[in-house]
């Protein structure tokens, strides 16, 4: 840092900001990062990295750069921590009928798929066919955020207040702020989504794999405990809980786990930061200083890489490739 230049300011400490404080300190950058105490959507958040996903049963944007990237740095920053927070487990996709499989099947040749599937499985009871995913895994991002914010705290420059720059960002301002920072529609139209998700305790449900299909996920977290989820709902955006949301991800955790006996023992909501499906956004801000946001259902895959490349522009210079600047994204451009 130059003499007489002020520390840099990360607002929120989610996944987006946690993720550049780590970048920065790699980089020993002067800063302080922010956290108003919400939880926001990566407290939320199961963690799940699925290489090959949706309906279409499509490798999800970048995902060859940026998930070795995102395992590395979570393997490395839980070790620096003592915790372990990143679970690499395989994916079991799951086909209700022969129709999905043929879908599935015919895309299994993809070049960009071919890496990540490991073959043909047997499908568990009550389902058609399914193909096991290499590459998947779960990071336990309450542990790794509460784990960091204990170490930025002891190097004094977590800020445990709600951080709001009357009139814009200064120059040294990086606003991190996930769905807050969107809804207020000053970065433009956004398409954040509400979501539910379940913890339940199923000592009987198998540990070996995540599982996908029928429009959700259930993923094991130890102990004979499972995330459950999720729901998509853009209307209401809070994070309030539903009667509807919690009957859906029953009948989520049931198909995907089997009829063993469950009981349920958290039901969250968050909402999740989207500006263009899960491709995120890095870059100057149009008020001044930078914005990191956009992370979508994928936050756990792209924080790492993306920070990474932010880190680079603010403290180096560097370019952003326009598919990730939002500049390029503002101007229709990426
Ligand atoms: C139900 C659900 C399930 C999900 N499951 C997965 C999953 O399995 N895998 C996956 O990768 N992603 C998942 N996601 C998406 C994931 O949560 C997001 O991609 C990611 O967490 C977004 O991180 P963020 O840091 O941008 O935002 P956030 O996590 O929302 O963090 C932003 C933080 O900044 C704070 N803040 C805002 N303004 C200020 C201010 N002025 N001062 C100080 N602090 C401020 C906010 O309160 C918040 O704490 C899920 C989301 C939901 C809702």
């Amino acid at each position: 840092m130059k003499s007489g230049d002020q520390p840099w300011r990360v607002v929120g400490q989610g996944l987006a900001g946690t993720s550049l404080a780590w970048r920065f300190l790699e980089r020993g950058a002067e800063f302080t990062i922010a956290s108003d105490g919400r939880p926001g959507s990566s407290r939320v958040a199961a963690g799940l990295v699925n290489p090959v996903t949706g309906r279409n049963f499509g490798p999800s944007w970048r995902i060859g750069d940026f998930l070795p990237e995102a395992a590395g740095f979570y393997e490395k920053t839980g070790s620096f921590l003592g915790i372990r927070c990143w679970h690499p487990l395989p994916v079991l996709r799951l086909a209700r009928d022969a129709e999905e499989w043929r879908r599935i099947d015919a895309r299994m040749a993809n070049p960009e798929a071919a890496p990540w599937i490991a073959g043909v499985a047997p499908p568990p009871p009550g389902w058609h066919a399914a193909v096991e995913l290499r590459g998947g895994g779960r990071l336990d991002a309450r542990a790794f955020l509460d784990a960091s914010a204990a170490h930025f705290e002891k190097l004094g420059i977590l800020r445990q207040r709600e951080e709001d720059p009357p009139d814009g960002p200064d120059a040294r301002t990086i606003l991190c702020q996930g769905a807050a920072g969107l809804l207020d529609g000053r970065l433009g139209p956004h398409r954040c989504a509400k979501g539910e998700i379940l913890t339940v305790h199923a000592p009987g449900w198998s540990e070996s794999h995540i599982r996908v299909g029928a429009g959700g996920w259930l993923v094991p977290v130890g102990g004979g405990r499972f995330k459950a989820g999720s729901t998509y709902e853009w209307d209401t955006l809070d994070s309030e809980p539903t009667v509807a949301g919690l009957d859906r991800l029953r009948e989520t955790a049931r198909r995907l786990g089997g009829d063993d006996a469950f009981a349920v023992v958290a039901h969250e909501a968050g909402v999740r930061p989207i500006l263009r499906r899960s491709q995120p956004v890095i870059g100057r801000h149009p008020d001044g200083g930078f914005v990191f946001n956009g992370l979508g259902s994928k936050g756990s895959l792209y924080a790492p890489g993306c920070a990474r490349r932010l880190a680079d522009a603010c403290l180096e210079g560097a370019a952003i490739g326009a598919d990730l600047d939002f500049e390029s994204f503002r101007h229709g451009r990426a």
